[in-house]
């Protein structure tokens, strides 16, 4: 309630800037003048949830205090709820995390350098033959990360994704691969670093932020998700941008988050196999 709406606000009965007092058998308030009702849960994925609203912000507090990611397991243990239940609240925190981060150009003239780099995240599927997803990652050092999966490391696939999500101008970092060749004709401020001759770091060349960013990814993919399909790869990758991004400010974690859960579903509510909805 009052992360919707506020101590106080303008009543739609009424008209006045009222407080509203919890009703007592109903999920909703009343304003203090006309008794006017309002239901916070109303729109929110929280209307026709049966977990507790309690349990729902707890996960979320989880994921907001983790550092190596929260499987459904886990969250099954910490809030008694079904595995089920437990995997629809952790995949719909996760999208909510994804959403709310806004991929802002990076870097440009008078910020840092950006770095860009892409990784293999998983391993082998049923039959042991490699399942790798390619991921492509851009981070402003000390600022964003924005992560995109992709279908080669060709410069038609990632050039592209950088002239999106890179201010020209810009000083970009990459290794030497030729899929980066034309950065500098696209206007972009382009270094290379050597991984293979073990030049890792040639003055503010080099590609370590993003590489520390794919570390704690593949070490949550190992040690929380053991495996993790394709299709469901942005939203965990989301759940990892939301953190870094905002890794200088840790106190907003929750608070940005109850303040997604709180608007209107921005989009379709996430829809299970047999078209129940969440939780
Ligand atoms: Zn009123």
């Amino acid at each position: 309630m009052r992360v919707r709406y506020g101590e106080r606000h303008k009543c739609q009965g009424c008209g006045k800037s009222a407080h509203y007092y919890r009703a007592k058998k109903r999920q909703s308030y009343a304003c203090e003048y006309c008794g006017h009702q309002v239901y916070p849960k109303a729109g929110t994925p929280f209307e026709r949830s049966r977990t507790s609203l309690h349990s729902w912000f707890f996960a979320m507090f989880l994921f907001c205090a983790s550092r190596n990611g929260v499987s459904a397991k886990e969250l099954q243990r910490q809030l008694g709820v079904t595995y089920k239940t437990a995997w629809r609240m952790a995949r719909l925190i996760r999208e909510y995390m994804a959403q709310v981060d806004d991929d802002t150009p990076l870097g440009g003239p008078g910020r840092k350098p950006v770095e860009a780099d892409e990784a293999y995240i998983g391993g082998k599927d049923k039959v042991g033959k490699d399942d790798k997803t390619i991921v492509f990652g851009m981070v402003e050092r000390g600022g964003d990360v924005v992560t995109k999966i992709v279908k080669d490391k060709r410069a038609t696939t990632l050039i592209p994704h950088i002239l999106d999500n890179v201010n020209k101008g810009a000083r970009v970092a990459t290794d030497e691969s030729t899929s980066f060749g034309d950065l500098t004709k696209e206007g972009f401020h382009h270094g290379t670093v050597n991984h293979s001759r073990k030049k890792y770091v040639r003055g503010e060349v080099h590609t370590n932020t993003i590489e520390g960013f794919w570390n704690l990814f593949k070490c949550a993919y190992r040690g929380t998700y053991i495996h993790l399909s394709e299709k469901h790869m942005p939203s965990y990758l989301g759940e990892f941008e939301y953190r870094w991004n905002l890794r200088y400010d840790p106190h907003l974690m929750l608070p940005v988050l109850l303040l997604a859960f709180s608007k209107p579903t921005l989009r379709q509510p996430s829809l299970s196999k047999d078209g129940q909805n969440v939780a």
